[in-house]
């Protein structure tokens, strides 16, 4: 019998040797919050060893807010009546994407509700439409929940739409819609959303055909440590499965806390009052996802929903991705007249710097655009940031921040996001 101790576990992991189920629930349980830290740490130098820390500059369309799933969550969906449900025209998507190309963007992540009416062509012409309009912006579009929506609606399999809209021009699907893959926990929030079964084939399917994909979680539904362990395990044996047959599998792992506001129809959800979660709860999973997914390469820091000095840390505990810029239209600079990003480059790049790491810029492949290294670098208080660099600092830190909502004017999404 191996050493069950923590420390073994944690030794264990942070030199690359698999966690079994019941190991990672005991070090998520069990292990102290700067000791998952220093693991998960390791282990992303093992995997993608280095200082850099890369980011995406893309924007995030939601082309329709028509939804008729009624996630408990949600504050974004409105019926088709609705007086403020919409379809976003081409003249609107041609605005925002070239916005996008003026920002030095690369890739748009078009995802929506679950729209009762729009047949399959409508998803088809549009790609078609985007390939041939802007052939440079990669086209990451419709979460599974949503490719579930139109094989109902079209009454083809899965596989069958997935071929159609390839053929259109998708390139890949935005991970979101997984929040907790476990159906006890989604039947209490979404019981209308499809299950974790249908999630994991639809990204069977997707990476079969070769298309892009990345995991996400979201955590703080009132569920155990076990179900997001079984989220993990599930997550964790898809990639196995896919990597071995077709060598495609999610290009990274990205989790969030849950984010609500009082527009959310929480009122008649028994578990509301136990809902939500604190940065300690997300950089603890963040840890223990980079530790138990030992084949997910890449891990995703959710500024959007963390705030970016919750960003900062994460970094601290095994994630290598800043994500993106997040091109908002409703988050305005006061120095222009027009739409920008949610964060600038620039900012991005300070926060990455001033976290002890150097920045760059990535494609949706995770492919290194442009390092931004020592010699570009035009902050002033560098240094003084640097000596601010130990974990414990960091994290006695994040203990007086808000939990979630850290961008002000950003109101996020939680189904939404990348
Ligand atoms: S989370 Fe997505 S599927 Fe659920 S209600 Fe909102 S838009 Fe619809």
């Amino acid at each position: 019998m191996p050493d069950p101790s923590v420390s073994y576990l944690l030794e264990k992991a942070a030199a690359g040797e698999r966690l079994y189920f019941e190991e990672g629930l005991t070090i998520y349980r069990q292990a102290g919050l700067l000791e998952l830290g220093m693991a998960a740490r390791a282990a992303r130098q093992l995997r993608v060893p280095g200082n850099i820390v890369t980011y995406l500059v893309d924007r995030n369309i939601n082309y329709t807010n028509v939804c008729v799933t009624n996630c408990q969550f949600c504050g974004f969906y409105r019926s088709p009546h609705h007086p403020e449900a919409y379809v976003t025209s081409r003249e609107e998507l041609s605005q925002k994407i070239e916005e996008l190309i003026a920002w030095g963007g690369t890739r748009i992540l078009l995802q929506g509700g679950h729209h009762p009416d729009l047949p399959l062509t409508w998803y088809t012409d549009l790609l078609r439409w985007l390939r041939e309009t802007y052939p440079t912006i990669e086209r990451d579009c419709f979460s599974p929940s949503e490719i579930a929506n139109m094989a109902k609606l079209s009454g083809l399999s899965v596989r069958e739409v997935l071929n159609e809209l390839q053929d259109a021009g998708l390139q890949g699907l935005p991970g979101s819609g997984a929040e907790i893959l476990d159906d006890e926990i989604r039947h209490r929030f979404s019981p209308k959303k499809l299950k974790t079964d249908s999630w994991l084939s639809v990204m069977r399917e997707a990476q079969t055909l070769g298309l892009n994909t990345s995991a996400t979680m979201v955590i703080g539904f009132d569920e155990q440590f076990e179900h997001r362990m079984r989220h993990l395990q599930r997550i964790r044996d898809l990639q196995d499965y896919s990597l071995r047959e077709h060598g495609n599998g999610f290009i990274a792992f990205i989790s969030w806390t849950l984010q609500y506001s009082e527009l959310v129809n929480l009122r008649q959800n028994t578990f509301k009052n136990r809902y939500g979660l604190t940065p300690h709860d997300y950089l603890r999973h963040a840890a223990v996802a980079r530790l138990f997914l030992d084949n997910v390469l890449h891990h995703q820091v959710s500024w959007v929903t963390q705030g970016p000095k919750v960003g900062q840390v994460a970094l601290e505990f095994g994630l290598d991705d800043f994500g993106s810029t997040m091109l908002e239209e409703n988050v305005v600079a006061a120095a222009t007249h027009g739409t920008r990003p949610c964060m600038l480059e620039e900012e991005i790049h300070e926060l990455i710097r001033n976290a002890g790491y150097v920045p760059a810029k990535r494609d949706t492949s995770y492919g290194i655009v442009r390092i931004f290294d020592a010699d570009e670098m035009e902050m002033e208080d560098e240094v003084e940031n640097h000596e601010d660099r130990s974990l414990a600092t960091a994290v006695a830190g994040v203990s007086t921040l808000p939990a979630g909502r850290g961008t002000p004017g950003h109101e996020p999404v939680s189904a939404h996001l990348p």
